[in-house]
């Protein structure tokens, strides 16, 4: 089956509304983001969702939460829960990213609950998994990617699995500048595909998107994202400047 691809920026926390609109009107005010193969997603601060959404409406470009909560509602004071995104205009949202996992002490534990909890929403969620620098080091990346993936979709039924999509990102290329390599990528995407045929069916692995990444640019995009296994990028860094996302959407979207 022929997966559309995805370039999902990632701002992490980054600007105020009224920078975040001021992004939004001058990204549009390039021409059309994105095309019928190439899907685009923002996930932005989520006080920036309901702003953003109003502008985006029409255009195709999608939004996204940078995390969740995985109960409904309640007495859990700073928290945000899938309904509440949804209805502030977020489409997808991101689990596991690396910096939760190492700054905000989120366990495998932790990213499968607010998988579950996603996967019963609206909303479509971008896991993130990855390798450090030491595993890497010890050609233990496929373990290590591997284990996280297991933790997060238990419990996931096939229907939820069919909405993912896994951010491979490994943490040695975050925000880093050093990008992986195209085979690196590629490598490790086709292992997780695998991975899900194994956990799940070839159905579910076919239907399922693995986008990459670590310090995606204009210059490393379209080689990065070209293969049959790489079905994209998550953009860190380079998506906080309209001209510079909207040359990577490009380089990408033109040679697909
Ligand atoms: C990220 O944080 O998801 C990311 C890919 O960051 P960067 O592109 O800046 O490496």
């Amino acid at each position: 089956m022929t997966r559309r691809k995805l370039i999902a920026g990632n701002w992490k926390m980054h600007k105020t509304t009224a920078q975040a609109i001021q992004f939004a009107n001058e990204l549009l005010s390039r021409g059309a983001v994105g095309s019928a193969k190439t899907e685009v997603c923002l996930c932005v601060p989520s006080v920036h969702l309901y702003a953003l959404a109003g502008i985006f409406e029409g255009s195709g470009v999608k939004l996204g939460a940078q995390n969740v909560y995985y109960e409904d509602e309640g007495a859990y004071t700073g928290e945000i829960s899938c309904g509440m995104l949804a209805g502030a205009g977020a489409g997808y949202v991101i689990v596991g990213h690396s910096e939760r996992r190492a700054l905000f002490a989120e366990t495998d534990d932790i990213i499968n609950k607010k998988l579950l909890a996603v996967c019963s929403s609206p909303l479509n969620p971008i896991l993130c998994v990855g390798e450090n620098l030491e595993q890497r080091e010890a050609g233990a990346e496929r373990q290590a990617v591997g284990d996280q993936l297991e933790a997060a979709l238990r419990d996931i039924g096939v229907r939820g699995v069919q909405r993912l999509t896994v951010a491979y990102e490994p943490l040695w290329a975050i925000g880093t500048g050093k990008t992986a390599l195209p085979g690196q990528a590629r490598e490790m995407c086709a292992f997780i595909r695998s991975k899900i045929e194994s956990l799940y069916d070839g159905h579910a692995a076919d239907r399922m998107r693995c986008i990459y990444g670590g310090s995606v640019d204009p210059v490393t995009a379209h080689d990065i994202v070209s293969g049959a296994d790489v079905d994209g990028a998550l953009v860190g860094g380079a998506s906080l400047k309209p001209d510079v996302f909207f040359d990577i959407v490009n380089s990408v979207s033109n040679h697909t």
